[in-house]
């Protein structure tokens, strides 16, 4: 992570301590950089500068209101996955016709919403939902404009829980159907066809399935053309990977370039992206505490303050996340192999098996790259308050921008009999 280093022996976030930021918001905390997630916004702003582009950015990969607002003020739209989305995106000040809807169960209250406010568009992803639309923009005297989610059934090469894109996943539209809904959508009177799009999967780290998927999705814009449907924009989804150990992704600036090839023909048509960990991931960290180290058995845990209720992704998806001492190191033969491990009563609760370190009670760590799928993954369970988050800019400025739960909002709503 390009804004972390070591300095007099302490871990710095661009000039900022980790230990005063652990001092005054208390652990574990979520650290982001306002900087990195400009940097990363402007990365694929820059490269569409020359086509018209929307970079619609993934909410769901971390939705704090000051990230969706920077985002926003960047000129950033926003793909939603759900009503809740909906309503931070605009909390957030986003504007609603650079808003695009995903997500396979958008219920009656959420369409009717989106149709309220005006969306850029629906990412419609089976017929039924094609249906429910045009019949809740008919009620509303209005029309619904609609992209079908295609699935190109390509295969994205990465972890299988977050591979979306095969014929076996349940999103989108299968390729052999996507001629067959066009039509069916072409046919219904509150439906304005405008676009098409794709979204294979997540921390992608080849563009070949990329290439592939937009191969597969201008086939169908072609056959589409001549039947007279033509479409408004073309939208790729996101997926971009990060280096979270040694990946070696392709950059935003590669990827796009290779995209904005593919569409020379089509100079009318807009190209869209939602990207969501490509933005966010390298631009957060998790700080934790040890509560206890405990050797035993051969075996050596760090038993930190910070779970799987709070990072989920490593028990999910078996995911991998740099650990960084914050007091750089103590005398190297205290070294031993560590299971990094936090307080959650469930044996997957593992932030990161097999590392080396030299730790003891009251250290604090860093799980790096913890922007993306981090704080937007957290639950309550065991009855743990959510962590704060903080925003760091200008290099030494940090704000809190989100409370850390309190004992009184962990029973919010519920009811004693
Ligand atoms: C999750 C998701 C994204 C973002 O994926 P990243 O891997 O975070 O870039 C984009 N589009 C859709 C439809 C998604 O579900």
């Amino acid at each position: 992570m390009d804004f972390l280093h070591y300095q007099n022996g302490y871990l710095l976030a661009d000039n900022v301590s980790i230990c005063d930021l652990a001092n005054q918001y208390g652990t574990p905390l979520y650290v982001y950089s306002a900087d990195h997630i400009t940097k990363q916004f402007l990365s694929y702003q820059d490269s569409l500068k020359n086509k018209k582009h929307l970079i619609c950015y993934a909410a769901k990969a971390n939705s704090n209101l000051s990230v969706l607002n920077l985002l926003a003020k960047l000129g950033a739209g926003f793909d939603i996955v759900s009503q809740g989305e909906l309503e931070r995106a605009l909390k957030a000040g986003a504007d609603p016709k650079k808003i695009v809807f995903s997500g396979v169960a958008k219920s009656v209250v959420e369409i009717r919403r989106a149709l309220e406010v005006g969306i850029k568009c629906f990412n419609v992803e089976s017929e039924p939902e094609l249906y429910r639309i045009n019949d809740i923009a008919h009620q509303l005297g209005k029309t619904a404009n609609i992209s079908l989610r295609i699935n190109p059934d390509v295969d994205a090469k990465t972890h299988p829980y977050i591979s979306t894109g095969l014929r076996e996943n349940k999103f989108g539209i299968s390729y052999q159907l996507a001629l067959d809904t066009y039509r069916k959508a072409a046919s219904l009177n509150n439906i304005k066809i405008v676009g098409i799009d794709c979204h294979i999967g997540s921390q992608l780290t080849e563009l070949s399935p990329f290439l592939d998927a937009a191969d597969r999705i201008l086939a169908l814009v072609d056959q589409l053309a001549a039947e007279n449907i033509h479409l408004k924009h073309i939208d790729l989804g996101g997926g971009l990977g990060v280096c979270y150990d040694d990946e070696q992704p392709p950059s935003a600036t590669l990827l796009v370039s290779k995209l904005i090839e593919k569409l020379k023909n089509y100079p009318e048509l807009e190209i869209v992206f939602e990207p969501g960990r490509s933005i966010v991931a390298n631009a957060g960290l998790l700080i934790t505490k040890v509560e206890y180290t405990k050797h035993q058995d051969g075996n050596h845990f760090a038993i930190v303050d910070a779970g799987m209720n709070d990072l989920i992704r490593p028990a999910l998806y078996q995911a991998w996340m740099q650990v960084l001492p914050v007091k750089e190191s103590r005398d190297s033969n205290t070294k031993k192999i560590y299971n990094v491990v936090g307080p959650i009563c469930e044996s997957s609760d593992v932030l990161a098996y097999q590392r080396e370190l030299s730790v003891e009670q009251d250290d604090l760590l860093v799980i790096c790259s913890a922007g993306a799928y981090g704080f937007s993954m957290a639950s309550n369970y065991n009855s743990h308050p959510r962590p704060a988050e903080v925003m760091l800019e200008d290099s030494n400025q940090h704000k809190l921008i989100r409370e850390r739960e309190t004992f009184d909002d962990l029973w919010r709503g519920e009811l004693v009999l």
